[in-house]
């Protein structure tokens, strides 16, 4: 996991890392509270300037117009400008949200990370770091922008039957490539993927069909909801908040589990996840299809 340099954000001051490096990648949860710290310090302000620092709107200028909110999806950020704009953002591994208060500036060895910079007319500024997606859109299109996505335990249309039907309709497919799919249910990273399927005590080769998908989608729910009303970084699935202790498997490979003391394993990557993201199970305490200890199709175990 890339590191990355304190920041001060919010108007408060106080010095954070941006959410998005809180827990690895960004997840559901981590967007979620981007936007609400843009809402926080944009909402309802007028944009005194805008710089785009991204070929294909180098000459946009939203100066003038009144930032409306932004919403998410998944992991997809919509920051709705007056007179039918929105900003559409996706902070995949590398991008941040960061809000500086009225007379705060950006250290200036971040300056060169700036992809977008919103400045409203009481000097507060929106800072779009490393972002790899920058796209303004008619507001009328995000329903087509989000088309392709599941749904979202953070949205109020979330809807727990769709997000069934969409396991279902692929039941050889292996619970963690599901899960992370964010046409199955968007929000889920690798974080809350890995930790859910500890929880639920499915291993994550386990094929979609051969479980019960209502309280594996309701535990999903459930864990990302619990993350947005905490302070602070959420991402704890253990209700321990000391570094080192807030996963259940996560990032804790060849450490004892903590529930049966068995080693939990790791692979670098899950077969069928396009992205190749690591995995980690506890080989006791959740059943289901596993590769033999030394021998996963495709890959190297790592110690
Ligand atoms: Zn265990």
């Amino acid at each position: 996991m890339r590191t990355f340099p304190s920041l001060p954000c919010e108007s408060s001051g106080a010095t954070t890392r941006p959410d998005a490096y809180a827990g690895g990648v960004p997840e559901g949860d981590s967007v979620w509270r981007a936007a609400r710290r843009l809402d926080r310090g944009l909402a309802g302000r007028v944009l005194a300037r805008s710089d785009f620092r991204v070929p294909q709107h180098a000459t946009a200028d939203l100066s003038g117009r009144t930032v409306l909110g932004t919403v998410t999806h998944g992991k997809h950020l919509f920051t709705r400008v007056e007179d039918g704009l929105t900003l559409h953002t996706h902070l995949r591994m590398d991008g941040s949200w960061t809000v500086l208060g009225a007379g705060r500036r950006l250290p200036r060895r971040l300056v060169p990370h700036i992809r977008v910079e919103l400045l409203t007319n009481d000097d507060r500024r929106g800072l779009a770091l490393q972002m790899p997606v920058v796209e303004l859109v008619p507001t009328a299109d995000e329903p087509r922008l989000t088309a392709h996505l599941g749904p979202d335990p953070l949205r109020d249309d979330w809807d727990a039957a769709e997000a069934m039907r969409r396991l279902a309709a692929r039941p050889d497919r292996p619970l963690a490539a599901a899960l992370l799919d964010q046409r199955t249910l968007a929000g889920l990273g690798n974080l809350w993927v890995n930790e859910l399927l500890f929880v639920r005590g499915h291993s994550p080769w386990t094929p979609a069909g051969d479980v019960d998908t209502a309280p594996l989608v309701a535990m999903a729910r459930r864990m990302l909801r619990q993350s947005i009303t905490v302070r602070g970084n959420g991402q704890v699935t253990t209700g321990d908040a000391r570094p080192g202790e807030e996963h259940w498997v996560y990032g804790r490979s060849g450490q004892p589990c903590r529930r049966c003391r068995t080693p939990v394993r790791h692979v670098p990557e899950v077969p069928g996840d396009a992205e190749r993201r690591a995995t980690w199970w506890c080989p006791h305490c959740q059943s289901g299809p596993a590769p033999a200890p030394g021998r996963v199709p495709g890959t190297a175990e790592s110690p």
